[in-house]
């Protein structure tokens, strides 16, 4: 057995709840601007393979698929803050696009939201999202933190502290991290296990760092793989590596 098949054989602590933080370009084509049917769908089936194993998901959207806070502030010179909470507003737009190719599929769905929407979904209730997710519903966490200057990476380790989640998986478009970006540099090696500290010290560009952090603190195991592979969310939550494991 080669050393790949053995290690994806490794069976783990099966995953009961957790949190699946999808960037913005994940809903488009690639490098293209808004929302792609195919995309939605494909993260949506990726979504309901996992809840039919029994485990209960949290799925926190970015918004750069829209904009970035940061860099729509310089071109439009307007003030920073502004730019953020836009950004914010993203999210939304992607949260309530996946919510309904979720519902169209069967899949119970609540959206909230950290910046309150009322006409449009619930806001962030800590109890409320938990209570959803035990009777099965997909909770779509949407507008990041709530408030500006950091990103939706920050937001999604910091509900998966707050609910309790077994395991944060950052979905990416290749299948894990790399020394350098793999289509760019072909010497680039593939990391399997890092500690929270290896990615902060050698910054590698996975997560924000305060969104490492957070997750160093509270010991929330992190992985990181493409969602472009069928079945890697269900073997995730079924205790298998896939991808890179970033863990004590
Ligand atoms: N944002 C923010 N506060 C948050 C989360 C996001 O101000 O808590 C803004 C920020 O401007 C960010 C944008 O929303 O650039 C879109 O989020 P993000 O960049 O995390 O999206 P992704 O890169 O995951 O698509």
């Amino acid at each position: 057995m080669t050393k790949a098949k053995a290690r994806s054989k490794s069976v783990k602590k099966k995953i009961n709840r957790v949190v699946l933080k999808i960037s913005g370009e994940g809903f488009g084509k690639p490098g293209g601007f808004g929302l792609d049917g195919d995309a939605l769908k494909r993260i949506a089936e990726e979504i309901i393979s996992v809840t039919k194993l029994g485990a209960q998901v949290a799925v926190v959207v970015g918004g750069g698929n829209f904009l970035r806070g940061a860099s729509v502030a310089t071109q439009l010179g307007i003030q920073e803050a502004s730019a953020h909470y836009m950004g914010m507003l993203a999210t939304v737009i992607n949260a309530l696009a996946l919510q309904d190719r979720l519902e169209a599929m069967g899949q119970q769905t609540r959206v909230q939201s950290s910046i309150s929407i009322t006409s449009a979904c619930e806001t962030f209730i800590r109890r409320r999202c938990i209570r959803h997710l035990e009777k099965g519903r997909v909770v779509i966490l949407a507008a990041g933190t709530g408030r500006p200057y950091v990103t939706t990476d920050t937001a999604a380790a910091l509900a998966s502290v707050e609910i309790g989640a077994d395991l944060l998986i950052k979905a990416t478009n290749v299948d894990g991290v790399y020394t350098a970006d793999p289509k760019k540099d072909s010497s680039a090696k593939f990391l399997e296990s890092l500690s929270y500290n290896e990615v902060i010290d050698r910054r590698l560009k996975v997560m924000d760092v305060s969104a490492v952090d957070m997750c160093q603190r509270h010991g929330v195991p992190i992985a990181v793989f493409s969602l472009l592979t069928r079945g890697n969310m269900r073997k995730a939550v079924q205790g298998r590596l896939i991808g890179t494991r970033i863990h004590h």
